[in-house]
């Protein structure tokens, strides 16, 4: 699998590939029939009359040619899977049929759908399966106005990275930045020792500044009248949970969700993090929708390069995920 590498000024950053994309070749058998071309419609006919639907293996294409040659007149036909019926039933199902002497034979097929060209052309060879390229999939490119801005996030990073070294405590800092205007909304680092709040991560407190600062946009909107938390839980140093916004409290406080108002905390955000995500950040994360996370430095119990937080299926929201190095003078 090719890398994704591209180069912000000082830092290479290279997309974290999803779960699917790191998915090896796993096959499963299927049952085939071995008949002549003008059979097909008839034998498909009968193997959804009479034999167990395909199941989870919808990308897997019914028909393919017996052997290489453009014309050859076999072609192996999908009756079943292996797994769905033994070949005693299976026999007795086709015996008194026109399928009872045709050739049946095991084939193996691939379990899961391609997701990137190179899994598809590689597992194509196996049994054909048709390929839909993910749209998440394109290709990474960055703008030179996005690459300034990436590059400044990660600067600003490091900066205050060095700043809270200074000061003893431990070195990760975070910053949310917004990709439309490439302004900085949040930052923090830190700060777990100076308040003795052990969930004081810098990507939490980071978050809360979000939810502080849409409280109060909300609420100088809304004259007053929008009903908020009590001002203590925004303390900044108790911890508080993203003020996630649902379309009924829209209706309940007479708001109109407009193109500046985002549905939750921290919808299309990008997140610039020193050090990869802790699991309970990044399931902050996961729920306040961002839209990007860099990291610049991996973590031995970080939620994206060991569990694959960002993509996983079950949960409703996920997001891209790039690890930045930093780039020596010499490499640049
Ligand atoms: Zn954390």
């Amino acid at each position: 699998m090719a890398s994704e590498q591209v180069e912000c000024g000082d830092y290479l950053v290279e997309r974290i590939p999803v779960v699917e994309e790191k998915q090896q070749l796993v096959t499963e058998d299927v049952y085939t029939a071995r008949i002549e071309a003008t059979q097909t419609s008839q034998i498909l006919r009968f193997a959804a009359k009479t034999l167990p639907n395909l199941n989870g293996i919808e990308h897997v294409k019914r028909v393919r040619r017996e052997s290489a040659e453009p014309n050859g007149k076999w072609l192996l036909v999908i009756l079943c899977q292996c797994k769905m019926m033994d070949r005693d039933k299976l026999d007795a199902h086709l015996k008194g049929t026109e399928w009872e002497d045709s050739q049946i034979s095991v084939n193996k097929v691939p379990s899961y759908p391609p997701y990137t060209r190179d899994q598809f052309e590689q597992w194509k060879t196996i049994w054909p399966v048709a390929y839909r390229p993910p749209v998440k999939l394109k290709k990474l490119i960055f703008n030179q106005e996005e690459e300034a801005y990436i590059q400044a996030c990660l600067l600003e990073v490091d900066e205050l990275c060095h700043q809270n070294y200074s000061t003893g405590s431990r070195s990760v800092a975070v910053v949310i930045g917004n990709p439309v205007t490439r302004n900085t909304v949040a930052r923090s680092t830190d700060r777990t020792r100076e308040t003795g709040n052990p969930l004081r991560h810098a990507a939490m407190c980071c978050i809360a500044q979000v939810a502080q600062g849409e409280v109060e946009r909300l609420a100088t909107r809304e004259k007053g009248t929008l009903q908020t938390r009590n001002k203590s839980d925004l303390d900044d140093d108790n911890i508080h949970l993203p003020l996630k916004r649902t379309h009924e409290e829209y209706d309940s406080e007479k708001i109109e969700p407009s193109e500046d108002v985002a549905n939750y905390l921290c919808e299309g955000l990008d997140v610039f993090s020193s050090k990869e995500p802790c699991v309970m950040c990044t399931m902050a994360l996961v729920h306040s929708r961002i839209g990007r996370l860099f990291f610049i430095d991996e973590s031995e119990s970080g939620g994206i390069s060991h569990y694959s937080m960002h993509c996983i299926k079950a949960l409703n929201h996920h997001f891209t995920a790039f690890k930045c190095v930093r780039l020596t003078n010499a490499e640049k």
